[in-house]
């Protein structure tokens, strides 16, 4: 009997290293033959630790399962799926599941994460094998014509980036992983390292084939202390098995990967700040140009992308660019994998394609706030995004659309509000952030963000009727334009967003009548 209980941080954090001791104990004590596998999680956090039974019909689950849950479990004859008040029946038959497009997380919470048999048993490295006999000029084709554009939060279109790499001239040109995921309520990145590292590998793999590079980098928070153990795992295997390496998959390809623990700070996700922080520096952000593809890490030509961008290429490989350009909407083509967070009743990963509407997120597969209380405010894109009003929740997720109306998506991070947030409050801490956060190195990011908490302060100190409050209104929104246009990279650019959109949206948190834009 094959039985399946997640080691994802989520899960572990809801028990789930108990439940699978426990689990095992109760098989041994009942003289039951089990073969337990720790898998990543299906991102339906709701229903953390989830257990599933593998049936000649699909996989059945139960959920959520706490230590106390599992002697009646066996009681209940739940390894043949005896009913039991937690049975969820098919796990592929749960609607936050069914309705999703999963691309890149087809194999989540499916595979063993360490495990190369089980990864290529599902279509693992055939995205590479499929390159092995491509030129690197149609790889990087292939990329381009799929639409893929970074994840992380810019957009940019991966296949450009690949293609400066390719046409530079250097002795060693480098790949690296963004892997500090410190937007809040993000996950992705850190689900894909725990449940699927090959998948991220491959598609590294995949970019230092197209482009010539032979040494690779991933940079991973500090604060993933299980991703790192996977990942540094996952490249043990794959070195010794021949898919990294010298002569990868036995072709003349040279690949090498390394894990850089990351420092701890918000700043080192921006590229070059990374970069810095890679050679073993402090982490502040250079000015660009020269842009990293030219001269990047240790000034030689470098890919920067993301997790899931890396991620989304082995099936663009696999399937060929025009089945995930298919996928989406204009130019936001394929999926994005979403990130339910904050007051909502069913939190998780939604791998969605492009056109995917907030609404739908938030009632369709979040079923409302946790609190039961209407949503007032909904942060879209992590830390730097605009606060969106229910006036916008109707619009596609399409990276065009959400800019028309000054929002982003950024990495697909979704934090919800209920009628009992105060977006003041929110909107001065979006300047403290920035405050904390800030590398320094220029002034209207350094020492706007400081005046900015003070601004705030003042205006929602002033009296409903005084001179003071208009006048603070007009500074705040001068600061923020100052922050906008000055700023040398996105934490001092993009962090008058959640401002303007907190005044111009919600006023009477600031006690304003209305907002005054001009
Ligand atoms: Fe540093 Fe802020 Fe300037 Fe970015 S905007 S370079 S974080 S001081």
């Amino acid at each position: 009997i094959r039985i399946y209980v997640p080691a994802d941080s989520a899960a572990i954090a809801l028990g789930a290293d108990e439940v699978a001791e426990t689990i095992l104990a109760q098989a041994q004590q009942r003289g039951i033959e089990i073969d337990l596998i720790r898998n990543g999680s299906r991102g339906m956090f709701w229903l953390e630790p989830l257990v599933e039974i593998k049936t000649d019909g699909g996989r059945v689950a139960y959920g959520p399962v706490q230590v106390e849950d599992v002697n009646a479990l066996f009681d209940a004859d739940f390894l043949h799926c005896g009913a039991h008040a937690l049975s969820l029946g098919l796990t592929e038959a749960i609607p936050y599941l069914q309705k999703q497009e999963r691309v890149c997380f087809a194999r989540m919470g499916v595979i063993d994460p360490l495990s190369l048999s089980d990864y290529e048993a599902h279509q693992g490295f055939a995205g590479l094998r499929r390159c092995l006999s491509m030129s690197p000029t149609e790889i990087v084709q292939e990329v381009l014509d799929s639409g893929l554009r970074g994840r992380g939060g810019a957009a940019f279109p991966t296949g450009i980036k690949w293609k400066t790499v390719a046409a530079a001239q250097a002795p060693q040109k480098y790949i690296v992983c963004n892997a500090d995921e410190g937007d809040s309520g993000t996950y992705s990145d850190r689900m894909t390292m725990e449940g699927d590292p090959y998948m991220l590998i491959e598609g590294m793999t995949i970019a230092a084939i197209a482009t010539g590079a032979t040494q690779g980098y991933i940079y991973i928070r500090s604060e993933y202390p299980r991703a790192i153990e996977v990942m540094q795992a996952a490249i043990a295997n794959a070195t010794a098995a021949g898919y990294l390496g010298d002569r990868i998959a036995g072709s003349s390809h040279s690949f090498h990967l390394q894990v850089r623990k990351a420092a701890g700070s918000y700043v080192c996700g921006e590229e070059t700040a990374m970069l810095e922080s890679i050679e073993g520096k402090r982490g502040v952000v250079r000015a660009k140009p020269p842009i990293p593809a030219m001269q990047g890490l240790f000034g030689a030509p470098t890919v920067i992308n993301n997790v899931i961008s890396f991620a989304s290429v082995p099936r663009i490989l696999e399937r060929g660019a025009a089945y995930y350009k298919n996928l989406g909407l204009g130019r936001s083509t394929g999926t994005l994998p979403i990130q339910l967070a904050g007051n909502i009743r069913y939190g998780g990963l939604i791998e969605k394609a492009f056109g995917v509407t907030l609404r739908e997120l938030l009632f369709d597969f979040g079923g409302g706030s946790a609190s039961g209380r209407p949503i007032k405010a909904v942060q879209v894109g992590g830390p730097l995004g605009s606060y969106v009003p229910e006036q916008y929740w109707d619009l596609p997720f399409d990276y065009e659309a959400y800019a028309a109306v000054g929002a982003t998506l950024g990495h697909g991070g979704i934090v919800v509000h209920d009628d009992t947030a105060d977006l003041s409050k929110l909107a001065r801490y979006a300047m403290e952030f920035c405050a904390i956060e800030s590398c320094g190195k220029c002034t209207p990011c350094r020492i706007g963000s400081t005046r900015g908490v003070e601004v705030i302060e003042r205006l929602v100190q002033a009296d409903t009727d005084s001179a003071l409050k208009p006048a603070q209104e007009k500074l705040l929104r001068d600061l923020c334009h100052t922050m906008q246009y000055g700023s040398l990279c996105a934490l001092g650019s993009m962090t008058p967003n959640p401002v303007i959109s907190a005044l111009n949206y919600y006023p009477q948190d600031f006690g304003l009548a209305a907002a005054n834009p001009a």
